[in-house]
């Protein structure tokens, strides 16, 4: 809760600033209240959905008072934004593959620490591969993850195939009977038709290994990048069959707007939020939880 603070101020707050000193509801006051929505990073095409709605909202219940928009635009946003909860895809009959991907520097090494940390919680037998094998420090950041969660990685040299590591890891996580395997992968996206190569052939292979597999492909994406992480989600769904988002860094931005242009534009589902540098920093996605948070 806490950690939307900053999202709250440049979200719902401002609605209340856009409210304050008005008794009336007029055009005047829809136009501001799509201003702010896009100011919040809610997307240009969200503002307007959402603005409409607030306006035939407000015309069904024969709403006069400014005052009262603030609840009609919570309700209109739980309209929108739904109450499904979609969690990561396991895989009753052996081990669940989860392959990651994202741009460097989102935090996709972080989140499959904090991934790896929760489900060991759960008693799970977790197995991490280093597939970022294009930096030494990505290696180097994924097995400083493994020693704090306690978990196993597999990793080769820098500089080498990640389709080979894909594969050891994928037959190792069989032969060691791991529940999940956390496949980390390249995210240099100044090169990105070599990078979507690799993905494509990184997950060739491990569904080659393992019929069925990735069980999951999650994206990971900063939110303090706003409306960019949108661009991230068409990049990416080219390469690779994307089946949930992380979104990350939603704690001191004041972006998390985009959350909801996420949920409402985008045909994959936001599976866990990133609240924090910590390993218990991770959360599965609520909407419901989301937006109460907001109104604090
Ligand atoms: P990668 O290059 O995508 O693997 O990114 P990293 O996992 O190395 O993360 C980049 C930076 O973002 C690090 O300083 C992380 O601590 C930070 N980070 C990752 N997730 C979060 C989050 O949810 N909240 C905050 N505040 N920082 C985060």
């Amino acid at each position: 809760k806490e950690s939307l603070t900053k999202t709250r101020q440049s979200f719902i707050e401002k609605i209340d600033q856009v409210v304050t000193g008005r008794t009336g509801i007029d055009e005047d006051l829809y136009e501001e209240l799509e201003e702010v929505l896009i100011q919040a990073d809610v997307g240009v095409s969200t503002a307007m959905k959402l603005v409409e709605r607030v306006r035939k909202g407000v015309k069904a219940r024969n709403v006069q008072e400014a005052s009262r928009l603030k609840e009609i635009f919570q309700e209109e946003l739980e309209y929108l934004m739904g109450e499904k909860i979609t969690p990561i895809q396991l895989n009753p009959e052996g081990p669940t593959v989860i392959m990651v991907v994202g741009v460097n520097g989102v935090g996709k090494t972080t989140t499959i620490g904090k991934m790896a940390h929760n489900f060991k919680e759960q008693g799970k037998k977790v197995l991490l591969a280093a597939g970022d094998t294009f930096r030494a420090a990505a290696i180097d950041q994924l097995e400083i993850w493994a020693d704090r969660v306690g978990v196993d990685i597999i990793k080769h040299q820098e500089g080498s195939d990640p389709g080979a590591v894909a594969y050891d890891a994928v037959h190792a996580a069989r032969s060691r009977k791991a529940d999940i395997l956390l496949v980390d992968t390249a995210g240099r996206l100044h090169n990105k038709s070599n990078l979507m190569d690799e993905l494509r052939k990184v997950h060739k292979i491990v569904a080659r290994e393992m019929p069925g597999a990735p069980h999951e492909v999650l994206l990971v994406l900063d939110a303090t990048t706003g409306q960019n992480a949108l661009n991230q989600v068409k990049i990416f769904s080219e390469a690779v069959n994307v089946t949930g988002i992380a979104l990350t860094k939603l704690d001191g931005t004041a972006k998390g707007g985009v959350v909801t242009s996420i949920v409402t534009e985008m045909a994959i589902p936001v599976k866990l939020i990133g609240i924090g540098e910590r390993m218990d920093d991770l959360r599965p996605f609520n909407p419901k939880d989301f937006i109460n948070a907001l109104y604090g």
